[in-house]
């Protein structure tokens, strides 16, 4: 593999004006958490006079579903959700992954892991931490010293993890537009984390950041079980020299156990089946989102009513 030691910066800049994006991950059709995420970033684009992205993020292709992507776009077109621009999957940037792995590489901020998930446990469990059963464990930064030889592009090629390597001080700060102060230490919550998994795959947290930059998005509208990732987006947007976007994390639709509805829990697929099944769809939706005094009436046109949402959304 060549690593290309890029320089590139956000080549459409926040001057350019708001824009969103909805990034679905194609591991099944979407469901009513997803219609939520993309009915508000699409509104709050809209509202803003914004272009609305859409990129599918395909690169877990282990967890990914055949077909589930022309579904979302089927489903979107089907509830009046169109996009700009070109449709955008992650599976066909992995150049850019790259150069931007081999930039942090460059500044020496990357280094390759090899443990496992187990070894990292029972290092953990040495110093005396458990980890409950759903969360993160905190990287002990076993293999930290591996950093000061990390520089050859060779080693990306020894089936490691590559891990990035967090400052002392990583307490990130920023504002929610919904949830209002947000705060993480890093180093405490997370530890370094992994770019570039061992079997080869970049992770979410990096395609996320280089995506979100290259395609210029000045506001990620999006649910709140990712509230958790943003400030290590927001460390890697910084020490990558992007411009860090507005972030507006949305109410999740729970189940009736109070699980959030995903793939895992069985969560059923919206019907868009015809007009009238997309509208009660987007309505179950906006009702989430909390919008009030919609038309309601059985003739109303998606677009028409598509339209009332936009007017009814608070503007940022
Ligand atoms: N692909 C992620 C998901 O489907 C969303 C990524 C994002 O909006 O940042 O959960």
């Amino acid at each position: 593999m060549i690593l290309a030691v890029s320089t590139f910066k956000n080549p459409s800049s926040p001057a350019d004006g708001y824009r969103g994006r909805f990034a679905p991950s194609p591991t099944g059709p979407l469901h009513a958490g997803s219609l939520v995420a993309a009915l508000g970033s699409w509104l709050d684009a809209r509202k803003n006079g914004g272009k609305w992205l859409l990129r599918i993020e395909d690169l877990d292709t282990p967890r990914c579903i055949p077909g589930a992507d022309q579904q979302i776009q089927a489903q979107l077109l089907a509830c009046g959700l169109s996009w700009d621009e070109e449709l955008t999957h992650q599976s066909k940037r992995q150049e850019l992954y790259q150069s931007a792995l081999g930039r942090l590489n460059q500044l020496k901020l990357v280094f390759p892991c090899c443990c496992s998930r187990q070894t990292i446990a029972t290092s953990l469990a040495r110093l005396g931490i458990q980890t409950p059963r759903n969360q993160e464990m905190v990287y002990p930064g076993t293999c930290r010293p591996n950093l000061l030889e990390s520089n050859s592009p060779e080693l990306f090629n020894t089936g490691a993890a590559w891990r990035l390597a967090l400052p002392r001080d990583c307490h990130i700060e920023f504002e929610d537009l919904a949830l209002g102060h947000q705060s993480q230490d890093l180093n405490k919550q997370i530890g370094d984390f992994v770019l570039r998994r061992n079997d080869g795959l970049y992770t979410y947290q990096l395609a996320v950041v280089v995506d979100d930059a290259q395609q210029g998005i000045t506001h990620i509208v999006r649910g709140e079980d990712l509230l958790s990732n943003t400030a290590r987006q927001i460390h890697l947007q910084k020490v990558l020299g992007y411009s860090t976007p507005q972030y507006l994390h949305l109410p999740l639709v729970l189940d009736e156990h109070g699980e959030k509805l995903s793939k895992q829990t069985l969560a059923a697929q919206i019907n868009t089946q015809d007009g009238q099944h997309s509208l009660t769809e987007l309505r179950k939706a906006a009702k989430h989102l909390g919008l009030k005094n919609l038309p309601d009436g059985k003739n109303v046109s998606i677009a028409e009513w598509l339209l009332a949402a936009t007017h009814a959304w608070k503007a940022d």
